[in-house]
């Protein structure tokens, strides 16, 4: 065994490579339980080779939530949460209250074309945020209620950009990809776009143009009973993964507004990068304390996300929640402030 091995950064379809320490899967807290462990390999073909970014991946993604200023102190009901990294045939991938469940598949009609949905750090990331917050807010899983199941999709989202940005070579990338333009469509912003492709084949529908779910978007909230439950990509339709699209889009452009605040008119860093993400990550926990559970619960969560984000604490004050408001308010997730 090597003393640190090379995983996937965001997604295979991306490429990038970095370096993780050897990981530690029994960790507590959120600890994880793998079948046995094989031996490394360097080859992104191979089983051995998904095994170790799997768990280097979901290591890297439960320390960063389990550092948050509220962390949780375990799963829902346990101390360890089971992983299946290749459970069958299928283009999935499922936190179901129990697992994190991973699956290989091709699309129909496309053979040739073979997708581990564990080998992406973004689809395990997404999934680990699936568990982190049922962790956090149990009566939040299942529940039904359309705005309860797509904010649950998109805190996935959001945990696979806000774990990709505890990479300091990811960091660096995107910064190189982006320049000043943080708010733009990105390898960052652009979720599972090898998983969407394989999907794309199969029902265009099912995907963005130009990856699973692009959280640089400009999707408005609009009343889910006035929307259909399918629709073209590049449309909001009323089912958990397009509607998420709503609250991820407004997220990730708050996160732009963060990083603006406290760069200024220099270029961000990768510091800068992983900073923001780190306050992103404090006001949601802290918020998902507070917003109560209603069937509108994209404007509960927001409203105490703005709550949250004024502080007091690290990188947050009234210019950060001048930035919540705007942009929960431009998207018509939150009312206008009443004029007094
Ligand atoms: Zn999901």
């Amino acid at each position: 065994m090597p003393g640190s091995i090379t995983v996937w950064e965001k997604d295979p379809a991306v490429g990038g490579l970095t370096t993780a320490p050897i990981p530690d899967v029994g960790k507590l807290p959120l600890a994880f339980n793998f079948p046995a462990a094989p031996p490394y390999s360097s080859n992104p073909a191979t089983a051995e080779f998904r095994y170790w970014n799997a768990a280097a991946t979901l290591r890297r993604a439960a320390d960063f939530w389990a550092a948050s200023m509220q962390p949780p102190v375990e799963w829902n009901g346990s101390a360890i949460l089971d992983v299946y990294l290749d459970r069958g045939v299928a283009l999935q991938s499922k936190y179901d209250g129990q697992a994190l469940n991973f699956y290989h598949g091709s699309p129909n009609g496309n053979l040739a074309v073979v997708v581990y949905s564990g080998a992406s750090p973004d689809l395990l990331c997404h999934e680990l945020g699936h568990a982190v917050l049922d962790a956090i807010r149990p009566d939040l899983f299942n529940r039904g209620l359309l705005e309860t199941d797509a904010f649950h999709e998109s805190f996935g989202d959001m945990s696979a950009i806000l774990c990709a940005l505890q990479i300091p070579t990811f960091c660096s990338a995107v910064i190189g990809e982006t320049g000043q333009n943080f708010w733009s469509s990105s390898s960052l912003s652009r979720i599972a776009p090898q998983f969407g492709a394989a999907l794309r084949m199969e029902n265009p529908n099912l995907a963005d143009a130009d990856c699973l779910r692009n959280a640089w978007n400009d999707h408005p909230y609009s009343n889910p009973a006035g929307l259909t439950a399918a629709g073209p990509p590049g449309t909001v339709a009323a089912n958990p993964h397009s509607f998420s699209r709503v609250f991820t889009g407004a997220f990730f452009e708050v996160l732009a507004g963060m990083l603006a605040l406290k760069t200024g008119n220099n270029p961000p860093t990768p510091q800068d990068l992983q900073q923001v993400s780190c306050d992103m990550r404090d006001i949601l926990v802290e918020a998902l304390g507070q917003a109560p559970l209603v069937p509108g619960f994209y404007a509960s969560i927001a409203g105490a996300m703005v709550t949250a984000s004024l502080g007091p604490g690290p990188g947050r004050g009234p210019a950060v929640q001048q930035v919540f408001q705007n942009v929960f308010v431009r998207r018509k997730i939150l009312p206008p402030p009443a004029i007094v």
